[in-house]
């Protein structure tokens, strides 16, 4: 029989469908609509999977995973694989038998974007009025039955978001959140229809991420970590010692591989491009491909000669991919 293949981490969107629309979302699909939920091909896909591959963390995510009438039979059947599971949720769809199944089930995190102390703003980019108010009674909720150890409050920093900053940091801590993944805007579904609204400038994104660094410099007891790679030459993770920056690894045993409920494949959760189905081909198979390796393996020309190459990669290049159609480019960021 043959060997299976192992991943480290891997993304599985569990629908494209979500009940917001946040005017930053990423998804690829976003602008073009999304396809209804498929509980039935969303529970094959994950079975296939498993069959083909050992998963050390697997995150649950979409769309907004909680509009599947399953998931915790899903993340069930993840546990019982010796996967760990985390649920990315917009936390407005959660009840109380979530939290209860959730801390039985033994979910390593769940992860709920809080993006700012006032209502109207949150509101705002997320497109749902009334979203705050659930998304904060989530928190609440999550951190009294989960424990903080395994919450996350997401923070997408945006120009509409960075001026609360200050604000937004307190209501943090005074909720007893201690880890909190901060990222910048990134290009890419509907956000490149909004990118005019949302984009920071370079002094701006610097000035926002310093506020977060200063800060968590402040809070020793909080956990600040940002997963969106970004160019060196546009943000130096050294200039902000308060917080964690994760970079992207071109080891595609080591980095957010990510399979829609229908079973393509993808570099992560940012790249619209397929690289293959796993109803088709087994997944080890599809990553180990030569024309994967390939298409991932060049220097973008702008990052020729950069000394700083090593720890920045061009950036998020992914978001190149949404933008220009290819991976060969720098981040676009660089344009702002
Ligand atoms: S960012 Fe998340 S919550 Fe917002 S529209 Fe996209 S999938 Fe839904
Ligand atoms: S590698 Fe490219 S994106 Fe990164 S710092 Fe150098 S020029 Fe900028």
């Amino acid at each position: 029989m043959r060997q299976k293949y192992t991943l480290g981490h891997l993304v599985y969107e569990l629908t494209e469908a979500c009940n917001q629309n946040c005017s930053f979302c990423y998804n690829h699909w976003r602008p073009d609509g999304s396809l209804p939920p498929d509980d039935r091909l969303a529970r094959r896909t994950l079975n296939r999977l498993l069959k083909q591959a050992h998963i050390g963390n697997i995150s649950f995510s979409g769309g907004e995973p909680m509009l599947m009438g399953n998931i915790h039979d899903l993340a069930l059947k993840c546990r019982f694989k010796g996967s760990s599971v985390n649920i990315l949720t917009n936390g407005t769809l959660l009840g109380d038998d979530d939290f209860f199944n959730f801390k039985n089930i033994g979910i390593n995190a769940l992860q709920i974007p809080l993006l700012s102390s006032e209502k109207e703003i949150h509101d705002h980019l997320t497109g749902l009025p009334g979203s705050w108010e659930k998304a904060c009674n989530s928190v609440r909720h999550a951190l009294d039955a989960l424990g903080a150890d395994h919450f996350a409050a997401v923070l997408i920093i945006t120009s509409r978001n960075r001026e609360c900053l200050p604000e937004t940091l307190g209501l943090y801590a005074e909720l007893g959140i201690r880890t909190v993944m901060v990222n910048r805007f990134n290009l890419g579904g509907n956000g490149l229809k909004n990118r005019g609204e949302l984009s920071l400038s370079r002094e701006d994104l610097n000035a926002a991420f310093k506020v977060v660094s200063d800060f968590s410099l402040r809070h020793p007891d909080m956990d600040f970590v940002s997963g969106v790679c970004t160019p060196v030459c546009v943000l130096d993770p050294i200039k902000y010692p308060g917080i964690r920056f994760t970079s992207c690894s071109t080891d595609i045993t080591n980095r957010p591989v990510t399979i829609s409920f229908k079973g393509d494949v993808r570099f992560c959760n940012h790249s619209p491009f397929v690289l293959g189905n796993i109803w088709e081909r087994d997944i080890k198979d599809i990553l180990e491909d030569e024309s994967v390796m390939k298409r991932y393996a060049g220097i973008p020309d702008q990052c020729n000669g950069c000394k700083l190459y090593a720890r920045c990669k061009g950036g998020c290049r992914a978001a190149s991919e949404q933008v220009y159609g290819t991976f060969d480019k720098v981040d676009p960021i660089i344009e702002a």
